[in-house]
């Protein structure tokens, strides 16, 4: 027996499988109809449904318009003018590509094209039926398209019957107007339903656009976003936390103007809002991600609404960031209030004369609510938590003064030792660190090098808790700042400015020192050795597997250089895999880690403060370069709560 079963389906069977994909139910057909009006370059679409969509579809653009020749192919199943070779599969800078829209239509449906080009003197008509053969004919028309899809489904009564409500499939196909209009503002678009204008908006800014589409009442109550790395930029609107609903209705994400539905960056922008809405609220947002269409899949599926990025994890933080910083800067996420802090405290520090050489005993820390002078050393442990007092030695909360020099490791104030043994203490990080901050300091302040006694003094309410979290008083609460992760951030933004600036400060070596580096760190080290002179570093390959180095950061320690250059690449290496980002991006990220304080290490009062203060200067105090958070924050009426306070 050779008999053949395998067949090769007929076009139109093939097409009305398609179809099962592509055409779901009428806004699929108002989709695909409107995409192709927008890659046709239109900038006026109107769009007309009668009954749903169900008896009719007619979408009316000013696009290029066809050829004869391109409206006879237009209903052939993978006939499409936007990718030529299959790497422009790797790039779609169009919303439509897959060249199987108009057929599958045209295979559910009766589909009229009423089309003509700027150059041709006369337009064409084009009908198809399904099972009969396509008639086409020259008409009179204006340049652009206009098709007509009639009885959708007609000839496929179990999906018709599977079909809503007119009412469902209304707003579906509504649902899906908004979102084109609320991507391309610049684009006119009239929506008529039946004999009823639904919307008429013309060309506008996105602002506007959202006035005219959602109202005055949302108009008023949105931050714009401006956001942009090196991979992705991101703009729009996001709503006050009081315009949130109980829906996720006011929802609106794009990717290259493209609707999209991705979770996980949903879940950034809830992120970003932490705090601020109450987890069963869903914030409004209209935000545009344009990125290199190379670094994002939308083929994988369909109907082109999901899609997959090379690197989710940098996404998802962009738009964390992005939210973010919006918020920040409308001050709805509690900046660091330092005169609410420092007018909460009723401690103040006072020069007395004399001794002016002798920082230690040349202030006093007076308490002003009680006359009370107090030795500076002991500023902060009689200060209390909470508000409460009286919780200090006795409690695990470590706290250094300026002046009690604990570098040395005698820390016997710290009840963390208790927990956690000194040994992993390294005093040449210490010491890095301490001279990050020292020249910082310099570059400030030549002259005031020491806390300054004549300018009002930022008195913070700072602790350390376990040699790894700082612990700081807020006008209504609490914060709780992991020391690594916030100078990990503090670095990282400091790492690309420099890189940015192209302006390399290298801190000069007396003595050159090599460093011996893998063959696989080696390349490495050739591909970042222009990142490396710019963050600072003074290099020299001295032989295969040798490298000099005569100068580094400022942020680097005497003695730490080799390994600390080192590190860096070994870091690179690792982030390259776990984390997919820019070069400059990684590079940043891994001298951050690298030379950021570690927890474990005891810090001073005046350290911590520069941390925090530093930290507060960067553009996202609250991540770390991985999304990792750096604070979290307490409120003091959850304190309230939980103690039985009820005011
Ligand atoms: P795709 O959009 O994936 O290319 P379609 O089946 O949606 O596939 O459309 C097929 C082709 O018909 C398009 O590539 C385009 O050349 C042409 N076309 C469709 N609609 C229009 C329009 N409104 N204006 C101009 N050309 C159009
Ligand atoms: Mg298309």
């Amino acid at each position: 027996m050779n008999e053949q079963r395998i067949q090769i389906l007929p076009e139109f069977i093939a097409n009305q499988i398609a179809a099962g994909e592509v055409v779901q139910r009428p806004e699929s057909v108002v989709k695909e109809l409107v995409e192709n009006a927008i890659d046709a370059g239109a900038t006026s679409i109107s769009v007309l449904i009668r009954q749903a969509g169900k008896s009719l579809i007619h979408v009316l653009d000013n696009g290029s318009g066809m050829s004869r020749d391109d409206v006879a192919l237009s209903l052939k199943r993978h006939a499409t003018s936007k990718i030529l070779s299959a790497e422009d599969l790797y790039q779609i800078q169009t919303l439509g590509f897959r060249g199987e829209a108009l057929a599958s239509i045209a295979s559910v449906a009766s589909v009229e094209i009423r089309t003509k080009q700027t150059t041709d003197e006369l337009g064409w008509k084009l009908f198809a039926e399904p099972m009969k053969p396509d008639v086409i004919e020259p008409i009179q028309q204006d340049t652009g398209t206009q098709i007509f899809v009639r009885n959708l489904f007609y000839n496929i009564p179990a999906r018709r019957k599977f079909l809503r409500s007119d009412i469902t499939e209304f707003r579906h196909i509504s649902d899906t107007m908004m979102k084109f209009a609320l991507s391309y503002p610049n684009i006119r678009f009239v929506f008529h339903d039946g004999d009823t204008l639904i919307f008429d908006c013309k060309p506008e800014i996105l602002s506007d656009r959202i006035k005219s589409l959602l109202g005055e009442n949302i108009y008023n109550s949105i931050l714009p976003v401006e956001y942009q790395n090196d991979s992705v930029n991101i703009s729009g609107f996001i709503g006050k936390p009081n315009i949130s609903r109980t829906t996720r209705a006011g929802q609106y994400l794009f990717m290259n103007h493209r609707s999209i539905q991705s979770r996980s960056l949903s879940h950034a922008v809830y992120q970003g809002y932490e705090h601020l809405i109450d987890s069963s609220q869903h914030p409004f947002f209209v935000l545009q991600l344009e990125l290199d269409p190379k670094k994002v899949d939308v083929n994988v599926h369909p109907q082109k609404t999901e899609v997959k990025f090379d690197d989710e994890k940098s996404m998802y933080n962009a738009v964390q960031e992005a939210v973010m910083r919006t918020l920040r800067a409308n001050n709805l996420i509690p900046e660091l209030r330092f005169r609410d802090v420092q007018s909460q405290s009723p401690f103040e520090r006072m020069k007395i004369d004399g001794n002016s050489s002798d920082n230690s005993t040349s202030h006093v820390v007076v308490n002003t609510l009680t006359g009370e002078i107090i030795e500076e050393r002991r500023t902060n442990t009689t200060t209390n938590f909470l508000g409460g007092g009286g919780l200090s030695n006795s409690s695990s909360w470590t706290n250094r003064s300026s002046s009690s020099s604990n570098f040395s490791g005698g820390n016997s104030l710290s009840a963390g030792q208790l927990q956690r043994p000194t040994n992993d203490w390294n005093p040449s990080q210490m010491s890095a660190y301490d001279s990050l901050f020292s020249s910082s300091d310099k570059t400030l302040n030549p002259s005031d090098t020491t806390n300054s006694d004549s300018s009002p003094e930022l008195q913070l309410q700072l602790w350390q808790m376990h040699n790894k979290y700082i612990l700081m008083q807020t006008d209504d609460g609490v914060m709780v700042i992991d020391q690594h992760i916030a100078h990990e951030r503090i670095l990282y933004e400091k790492a690309l400015l420099l890189m940015e600036q192209d302006f390399p400060v290298s801190q000069k070596l007396l003595f050159a020192v090599t460093t011996e580096l893998s063959p696989s760190e080696m390349i490495l080290y050739r591909e970042l050795y222009d990142e490396l002179i710019k963050l600072g570093f003074t290099l020299e390959e001295k032989s295969t597997t040798m490298v000099e180095i005569s100068g580094v950061p400022l942020d680097i320690h005497a003695g730490s250089e080799a390994e600390s250059l080192r590190e860096i690449i070994e870091q690179y290496s690792e982030y390259q895999i776990v984390r997919p980002a820019s070069q400059r991006d990684t590079l940043a990220a891994s001298y951050g880690c690298r030379n950021a304080i570690k927890a474990g290490e005891p810090l001073s009062y005046p350290e911590m403060k520069k941390l925090v203060e530093d930290l507060f200067k960067t553009k996202t105090p609250e991540v770390c370069p991985h999304g990792r958070p750096v604070m979290l924050n307490f409120n003091l009426k959850e304190f309230d709560r939980r103690f039985g306070r009820t005011s």
